[in-house]
């Protein structure tokens, strides 16, 4: 989708004209008559400034509809409660931690079932399939090793088992990849972090491909409750109109960082999927529309904790900090923050391995941050030499 159509697909208030969506700061709406109403009876069912946000990510992913929830986890529980006891989940390997921590340490105990595979080898998923098999959740690229599957293909798979494909589209943003035109189902996003884009917020949206899923979830919005307020629905819906301008920015600065991390000394493996050496870089390059997004993730020469450690306590710019997709440029060392709830030998099994650091790259000067990426290495390097004498 154009810049041109993200911004006029905002609507400017029908009631006063007012040019950015108002922050109806409201719990009910009155009434004529019982039932009979402007469209608007109680806020958790409804919210005008909820409706414009859901009505733009519907826009923005080409999807039949968008539910606006309270976070990106509470977006992904709406889905998960489609289904029932006994059911099966084929999930990616390196899904986000959070994601990870909700499907074992919660649906498990519900009795359904969760297998966990590579997904960029789509036999993987293939073996894993059962009667039960109701669901594949994926994300592509993923969080932290920025590992890519074929969405396509993998569509083909669920169409064929009559299973829904998810796509947590966070780290592409709807800017390099629309999943539903790829025929995935349902898309779901940390609004919290592309989308909103300033790191201001916490925000959560799901967006259906058919009707039939679009009613699905908005009863399970309106049953379960964990809306997004009226307030965040706005800061998202502002950060929207220049999510187009800042995923470019992010993504050239990624890509020059990706380039300067491959070629220093210290470092032994950077996981981008602009970069040629990237496994999937082609399905990448195809499927997200030659945009490789802003995180950047890589390991060091000396794979220790210490090590991560010593570097993320150097950068300036960088701010060591979970998430991602704002403005400012952030890192952090998964396997203590992010990922710290995944057990060691499943972190490391899945390519997470002790001095995995990810950056994620904000829109400031790409001269800058590397400069600044480049002072941290020399500063612990400074600190190695002390230590020995
Ligand atoms: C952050 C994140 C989530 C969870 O979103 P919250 O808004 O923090 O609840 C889910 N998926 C991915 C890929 C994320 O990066």
């Amino acid at each position: 989708m154009s810049a041109t159509k993200i911004i006029h697909s905002i609507p400017s208030d029908p009631l006063t004209g007012a040019i950015s969506v108002p922050v109806y700061q409201t719990s009910t709406f009155v009434q004529e008559a019982p039932g009979v109403n402007k469209g608007f009876d109680y806020a958790r069912t409804n919210n005008p400034t909820r409706l414009a946000l859901e009505n733009v990510v519907a826009k923005l992913e080409d999807g039949h509809a968008a539910f606006a929830f309270s976070t990106g986890l509470a977006a992904i529980d709406a889905v998960l409660k489609l289904l029932s006891s006994g059911d099966e989940i084929i999930a990616v390997d390196d899904i986000y931690g959070g994601a990870y921590r909700l499907f074992t340490h919660v649906y498990e105990k519900l009795g359904i079932t969760i297998n966990y595979a590579d997904t960029t080898d789509v036999d993987n998923i293939t073996e894993l399939i059962s009667s039960k098999t109701k669901l594949i959740w994926i994300e592509s690229p993923t969080n932290p090793t920025l590992k890519v599957s074929d969405i396509q293909k993998i569509a083909k798979i669920a169409q064929r088992i009559n299973a829904l494909l998810v796509v947590d589209n966070t780290f592409a943003s709807p800017i390099a990849q629309q999943p539903l035109t790829l025929g995935a189902d349902l898309v779901i996003h940390s609004g919290t972090k592309y989308l909103g884009g300033h790191s201001d917020l916490v925000a959560g949206l799901v967006v259906t491909k058919t009707q039939k899923l679009s009613e699905q979830i908005k009863f399970v919005q309106n049953a379960s409750g964990a809306v997004l307020g009226p307030w965040d629905c706005f800061l998202t819906i502002r950060g929207i109109e220049t999510l187009d301008l800042r995923y470019k920015k992010q993504s050239e600065n990624a890509f020059a960082i990706a380039a300067y991390l491959s070629n220093h000394d210290a470092v032994d493996k950077v996981y981008y999927p602009g970069l040629v050496t990237h496994k999937n870089h082609e399905i990448a390059k195809r499927q997200q529309h030659n945009l490789f997004g802003g995180i950047v993730s890589f390991t060091l020469k000396e794979d220790t904790q210490e090590a991560a450690n010593a570097f993320v306590t150097h950068t300036r710019y960088f701010k060591l900090a979970e998430s991602l997709g704002g403005v400012k440029s952030l890192l952090c060392h998964p396997p203590q923050m992010t990922h710290a709830s995944i057990p060691r030998e499943v972190r490391i099994a899945s390519g997470i391995k002790d001095s995995l650091i990810r950056l994620s790259c904000g829109i400031e000067c790409a001269e800058d941050l590397i400069n600044d990426l480049n002072q941290a290495f020399i500063a612990i390097e400074k600190e190695k030499d002390y230590v020995k004498y």
